[in-house]
């Protein structure tokens, strides 16, 4: 038996991950991606503080996942069926297909080990605070070659996490800056253009911005644009909103209209002065 095993090893290796590469680009429902806390493919938005992007924590930084605001033992659950590639006491980071990988942040507890397989639900651990100032999820997911955590390869997870198309942003002018009035629950921004009197366009295109790195992509001029953010608040309806102010740097640049575009590319306001 035992050589038979052994020749026939490589040719069930072989057909394991040509199997494995045929159903993701089936996409079956396994591929569908569930919410960490409800595990559930409900649109579940409701958790999230501190979207994917600029924010505003007290002061300006561009996050590279998203908050899921929840107590402390609160179980967490993959995303997305896989395997645990690496884990800490508080970290668990899970390689899908197709060079695709989720991390879990600021875990109280871990109850995954490395190499262990996990479905789409599956509680890799429980929300807690070590390496943050509060108790909350951060969840990062990651498309690239690295076998660890780089926010280089960070996407807005709401790509692959059920949610409800958002409403259309509403965009403000005052001077020469506009405001876009966001829910950080429904974030799916990927570019932003303002358009300028004298035909020059400036466009902030958040996967470029994450590309940058750690340190350039805090810093809040990019692209031409100053870029603000706003604490989270409630608007009249009671919804968590949060606001962003984007300004040309140059001020002979007078702002006209500003153009936003979702994570598939598509024009989801365009608003004139
Ligand atoms: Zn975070």
């Amino acid at each position: 038996m035992r050589p038979a095993i052994l020749i026939l090893a490589p040719l069930i290796a072989s057909l394991l991950t040509s199997g494995f590469a045929q159903t993701t680009s089936k996409a079956p429902e396994d591929e569908k991606a569930v919410w960490p806390i409800s595990r559930s493919r409900e649109p579940d938005t409701n958790l999230v503080v501190f979207p994917f992007g600029p924010r505003n924590i007290g002061r300006y930084d561009f996050h590279g996942g998203i908050d899921i605001y929840v107590k402390r033992g609160t179980p967490v659950g993959s995303i997305l069926a896989g395997r645990v590639l690496y884990m800490n006491k508080s970290t668990v980071l899970v390689q899908h297909s197709d060079q695709r990988k989720t991390a879990y942040l600021h875990l109280d507890s871990v109850e995954v080990s490395k190499g262990d397989s996990v479905k789409a639900g599956d509680i890799i651990g429980t929300a807690g605070d070590i390496n943050a100032k509060d108790v909350h999820l951060h969840l990062t997911y990651l498309v690239g070659p690295k076998r660890f955590i780089d926010e280089v390869e960070s996407r807005n997870p709401l790509e692959i996490l059920p949610h409800k198309t958002p409403p259309k942003p509403n965009v403000q002018f005052e001077g020469n800056s506009a405001t876009v009035t966001l829910d950080p629950g429904l974030m799916t921004i990927r570019r932003i253009t303002l358009a300028c009197n004298d035909s020059t366009t400036l466009t902030l295109d958040y996967r470029e911005i994450i590309k940058q790195g750690r340190k350039p992509r805090q810093n809040q001029n990019q692209s031409g644009i100053k870029i603000k953010a706003s604490r989270p608040r409630r608007n009249e309806g009671n919804q968590r909103v949060f606001d962003l102010l984007l300004e040309p740097i140059d001020p002979e640049q007078n702002l006209r209209q500003v153009i936003i575009e979702d994570l598939n590319g598509v024009i989801i306001s365009q608003t004139e002065k």
